[in-house]
Order: structure tokens, then C-alpha cells, then sequence
């Protein structure tokens, strides 16, 4: 074979030494940016004007084309100057976590092979890589390696694949073909008011309503109660309804708390429903060796939602979804276009992706998966999820043992609590809208100041301040200081209101 070498002039084109170049100074600048987290504020605290004003948002679209070396250079300033840093050690914020910096490195390989992950062909390797990873994941919660999986955008995504997949595989007619309609009976999905916003969206869009989620109240520990879901079920099944769904989750956003999964299991398959663990969050605990029988639950569910961009410590983005039936999943989502080959059934077939989710054209997503997943080991990340863990526990007992604070919940790597000094509000309700503004107050405050950042949680009704420890970075030192930044900012802001 004799390579045809001929050179166009393309606008987008940048010659290897240049690109060499120009790749060596942003890798410069990047591994300094990461080495001066600890010193910089977690968030910038700018208004939109300000940011829109740097950024030049109305400036048109460029007529003609920039130096590729100053454009990065300008970009990298605007972007460190005006952004929430999540890889800052002292980000506890909702449960994003700070990212593994080999997968900044995998995103840089993955953009530069480009594989297109909708079909083998056009990315083989890449497509056995994704497959390995989901094996892998798989493998790592105790879950059926052979279940079928794909990598999606996030928890939402891999939480409303399973959703649809529950439907046509649960729906006694061909939900696919003929939709719902009204003289069909209502297909009813079930989940604890703890559950994320996603079941909406999911319910919405599949085009059942919001109207098909039962919201099944919670216990003392915000887990679903078991009792009113089976009453839920046997009143819409004699009202006529199809009840197809349960959902358990492993880890709720506010407070983290877990479903008993194993209760939730068992009345799942004496009900013939599907049953589906949404664990973005806390899945990944299933990963420890004194993982709690509530978590390993999730081992006899037809599918689980995992977000690699949270506990596997992924760049965003890197959701995932298993579904213990390979067939069901494909069932969901495959078509027969004639411009598309056809998967062989052989199940040591190539897998094409694109019959497995909602997208076509997919990216390579998996690698910084895969690769960060080498690096740690399974030993290493469940280091780092035990040491999270372990961190929200010193955090929840630091609060409980100071006497301007009261702890709430601790799962997980979740504590609440809240400033609460005594004398506050102490014997009746009176306070309680003061105290609850006073603490959204200090959140703000603390946010400002930029050395913590934390989130918020209602429970029982109480406005918490909420710690998510998704952060390899996090050291015992950050959460001993966290108790007195809390104390001192709630004091200074009642001594203003008093
Ligand atoms: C984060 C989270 C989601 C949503 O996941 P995204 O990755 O943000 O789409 C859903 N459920 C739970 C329990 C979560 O913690």
C-alpha cells in the first residue's frame, strides 16, 4: 500500500509540531490549575453580568478565524476566573465529585481517535472498551456480569433507560408499536417522595403522565414505607390500573438514605413488577466488603441506574445503566433500518451500541471510565469510597458533639445538620421560619467566603446544610475545620439580626 500524500489547507487543520506546542503549554497550565486548587475559592461569587461581561456574550460569531495558542490561552484564564471548582478540596456541594485527573488525559485520547460508539465497526476497540467497562462495573457492585449495560450521560439518562425498558418488557401488549391510549389500563409506577425529579420526566415523556407516579410516603429515615406500597399496588390493581414499576434508591439525593432493597425485592417478585434501583448515587457502596445487606440489595434488581461522574470519581459526563436481562434492554430500544447492519443474537456478538439507548452516534465516554477504574483498582476505590464515608461520620459526630450545631441525618457520605444555638426556638415552633432563614442565610455566606461549599436539604420540614463528600481530596483536616466556619458565620449573622 503506497500512502497518498497530499496537503489541503483546511482553516482547522494545526500542524503536528505546532499542535505539540500548543498541547505542552495547556498541559502546563492544567496540571498548575490542579496543583493550586487548595488556594483558590471554591466558587468565583459573580452575578451573570459580570461573567456574561468578561465572556463578551454579545459579541457575533467571529467573520474570520483566530490563532488556535491565544484562543486556548484566553479561554483557559476566562474559564479558571469564572468557575465553580468541584476538584477543590473543600466542595461539598450536591453530589458531584471532583474528577479524576486521568480522565481529563482519557477525554484528550478519546477526542483525538474520535471512535463513533454507535457501531462496532466504527469503533472496535473502543466499542469492546465500553462493554469491558460495563462488565467491570457490573463486577464491581456484585451485580450479573452477562446483564446487558450501556454508558449514558448521567443518572437521569440511565434512570429513564430503565424506565423504558421496564415498560415494554412489563406492558401486556406491544407498547411499542401501539402506544397507551385510553382503552388501555393505566400502567402505574411507584416510588418514596424521596425519589429523584427524573421519574417525572421519565413518566411525562413516555407519555403515561406524571399522574402514573405513586409517591409512597417515607419512615423516620426517609425509606420508602413497605406497608403503604403494598396497599398502593392492591387498591390500583382493583381500581383497573397495571401497576409494572417499583423503584428503590440506593442513596437519595437529600439525605442519602437506602431503600430497603431486599424487602423491596421480594414484593417485586411475588407482584411480578419490575424492579429498578436508582443508585447514581450510593451504588457504588454496594463496593465495599461491610457494604449494608440494604445496598446489596440492589443485586436482585432487573436494572440499576450508577453514575460513574459521581462515586467513580468520572469527569462529567459518565452515567450507567444495567439491566439483568441483556435481551430487554435491546428489546427497548433496536430498530431495523436497512442503511444499519444487523446485530448477530450470538451473544458473544459484537455489540452495536446504538440499539442499546436512546443516542446513535455515541462518544467514547468509556475510556475515562475504564482507565481511572486501572489506575485505582478495585482496592483503591473502595479506599476512597470508605474514606468519604468515613469522613461524613467525623463530620456528623463533630456536629453533634458542638453546641451551637444540631446533626440531622448521616448515610452514606451525607451528613445534615444545621446552626442551631441553644435557646433558639428551643420548645415551640416559634423560631423555626427564623431558624430555617438564618441557616439558608449562612449557606449563602459560606459560599461567598468561597473556603467550603456546601448544598441544603429539608428534613422534617428543617432547612439543613448538607455535606456530600464525593471527593478524593477531602482530608480529615477539611472536616474538622467545617463545624466552627459554620458556628462563626451563624453567630456573626444573628448577632446582625438581633
Ligand atoms: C444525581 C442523581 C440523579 C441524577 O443523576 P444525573 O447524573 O445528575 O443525571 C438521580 N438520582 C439520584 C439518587 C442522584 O443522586
Amino acid at each position: 500500500m503506497t500512502p497518498i500524500h497530499a496537503q489541503r489547507t483546511a482553516a482547522l487543520e494545526i500542524p503536528a509540531n505546532r499542535f505539540r506546542e500548543i498541547g505542552h503549554r495547556l498541559v502546563d497550565r492544567i496540571a498548575e490549575f490542579l496543583d493550586s486548587l487548595p488556594d483558590q475559592k471554591v466558587s468565583p461569587g459573580m452575578s451573570p453580568e459580570t461573567v456574561r461581561a468578561a465572556l463578551g456574550f454579545k459579541k457575533p460569531l467571529p467573520l474570520n478565524g483566530s490563532d488556535p495558542d491565544q484562543l486556548l490561552q484566553e479561554t483557559f484564564d476566562l474559564m479558571v476566573q469564572h468557575s465553580l471548582f468541584n476538584g477543590h478540596p473543600g466542595f461539598w456541594g450536591y453530589i458531584t465529585s471532583s474528577a479524576a485527573p486521568i480522565g481529563a488525559l482519557a477525554d484528550l485520547l478519546a477526542a483525538s481517535i474520535n471512535p463513533n460508539l454507535g457501531g462496532w465497526a466504527l469503533s472496535p476497540m473502543a466499542t469492546e472498551i465500553e462493554a469491558q467497562t460495563v462488565r467491570w462495573i457490573a463486577e464491581m457492585i456484585g451485580y450479573p456480569v452477562d446483564c446487558g449495560g450501556t454508558l449514558v450521560s448521567g443518572g437521569n439518562l440511565a434512570n429513564m433507560t430503565a424506565f423504558w425498558t421496564a415498560r415494554r418488557a412489563m406492558a401486556p401488549w406491544d407498547v411499542r408499536s401501539q402506544g397507551l391510549g385510553p382503552d388501555r389500563p393505566r400502567l402505574r409506577a411507584y416510588a418514596s417522595t424521596e425519589t429523584h425529579t427524573w421519574i417525572e420526566k421519565a413518566a411525562d415523556l413516555s407519555g403515561m403522565g406524571t399522574g402514573a407516579v405513586r409517591w409512597i410516603q417515607t419512615d423516620e429515615a426517609q425509606r420508602i414505607d413497605l406497608n403503604a406500597l403494598r396497599t398502593q399496588v392492591e387498591a390500583d390493581r382493583r381500581a383497573g390500573d397495571f401497576p409494572f414499576l417499583v423503584v428503590g434508591t440506593a442513596g437519595t439525593v437529600s439525605t442519602g438514605a437506602i431503600d430497603p432493597l431486599p424487602a423491596l425485592a421480594e414484593i417485586c417478585e411475588a407482584e411480578h413488577l419490575w424492579f429498578h434501583v436508582d443508585g447514581a448515587y450510593g451504588a457504588f457502596a454496594a463496593a465495599l466488603p461491610e457494604a449494608p445487606e440494604a445496598i446489596a440489595g440492589l443485586r436482585q434488581a432487573d436494572s440499576v441506574a450508577l453514575d460513574p461522574h459521581k462515586w467513580l470519581y468520572a469527569p462529567l459526563e459518565a452515567g450507567c445503566v444495567l439491566v439483568r436481562e441483556k435481551k430487554a434492554l435491546r428489546d427497548t430500544f433496536v430498530f431495523h433500518p436497512p442503511y444499519y447492519p444487523e446485530e448477530d443474537q450470538d451473544p458473544d456478538a459484537p455489540i452495536f451500541y446504538h440499539e442499546y439507548g436512546l443516542q446513535n452516534s455515541r462518544g467514547f465516554r468509556a475510556l475515562k471510565v475504564w482507565l481511572a477504574l486501572r489506575q485505582a483498582g478495585l482496592n483503591g476505590y473502595r479506599q476512597m469510597i470508605a474514606d468519604d464515608v468515613d469522613l461524613a461520620r467525623e463530620l456528623f459526630e463533630a456536629v453533634t458533639a458542638h453546641p451551637d450545631l444540631e446533626a440531622f441525618t448521616q448515610n452514606l457520605s451525607i451528613t445534615t445538620f444545621r446552626y442551631h444555638p441553644p435557646g433558639w426556638g428551643a420548645t415551640s415552633s416559634e423560631g423555626s421560619e427564623e431558624i430555617n432563614a438564618l441557616n439558608q442565610k449562612i449557606l449563602e455566606v459560606l459560599q461567598e467566603r468561597g473556603q467550603v461549599y456546601l448544598s441544603q436539604a429539608m428534613v422534617d420540614g428543617k432547612f439543613c446544610l448538607r455535606a456530600c463528600v464525593v471527593n478524593f481530596r477531602t482530608s480529615a483536616a477539611h472536616m474538622r475545620a467545617l463545624p466552627d466556619l459554620v458556628a462563626e458565620a451563624g453567630r456573626e449573622l444573628a448577632d446582625r439580626i438581633d
